[in-house]
């Protein structure tokens, strides 16, 4: 019988174990070790959600690096109606640096989109995204993820850093909504 949690209101039951997430992050840090031997990238995970998968991943990276985490904020500019997005916290200089952005999950692929855009402003030699998980069937932008951990159908899930209004993120294993 599979493992059921309640978070605030709803229930949630376990759709990836802490194992095979474990295995995952293994498997795409191996990549990212071979594929940038000789270079020194620069992570960026992006807050809240991808908290957890960052600290797993980056004890498995055994080339030189380092690690930032940012936060996408969006607000109005001073007399234009766009809405324009930074990064904020990225307190380190990425001129002319490979990156790495790591996030928790990637839906519709906008979030992405637009930090792609934000960040090659910031004159980075490359930019790479690793992903925890994929919903292939919410996407709506063309996006080249070079690091999957895993793909997902196009439920709503939390833990291992992804909420549900706030709570549910301190768990060790993936859960998926109950119908
Ligand atoms: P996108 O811009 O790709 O549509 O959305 C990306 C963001 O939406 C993620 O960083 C995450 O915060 C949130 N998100 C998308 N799907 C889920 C989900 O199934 N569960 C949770 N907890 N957050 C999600």
């Amino acid at each position: 019988m599979s493992k059921i949690i309640q978070v605030k209101d709803k229930k949630f039951a376990v759709s990836i174990p802490e194992e095979k997430i474990q295995a995952e992050v293994k498997r795409v840090a191996a990549a990212i070790n071979r594929d940038y031997a000789g270079q020194e990238p620069v992570f960026l995970a992006v807050l809240n959600g991808s908290f957890v998968f960052a600290a797993d991943l980056m004890r498995e990276i055994d080339i030189p690096c380092e690690i930032s985490f940012v936060r996408l904020a969006s607000y109005q500019g001073m007399g234009t109606t766009g809405e324009i997005r930074e990064i904020m916290g990225l307190n380190v200089d990425v001129t002319g640096r490979p990156v790495i952005i790591v996030e928790d999950i990637v839906d519709t692929g906008l979030t992405m989109a637009h930090m792609l855009d934000t960040l090659k402003k910031h004159n980075p030699s490359s930019i790479d995204i690793c992903t925890l998980l994929l919903k292939p069937g919410k996407l709506q932008v063309s996006l080249d993820v070079r690091y999957c951990c895993m793909e997902i159908p196009n439920d709503f899930i939390v833990g291992y850093g992804l909420d549900y209004d706030g709570y549910g993120r301190n768990t060790k294993d993936i859960y998926t909504l109950c119908d």
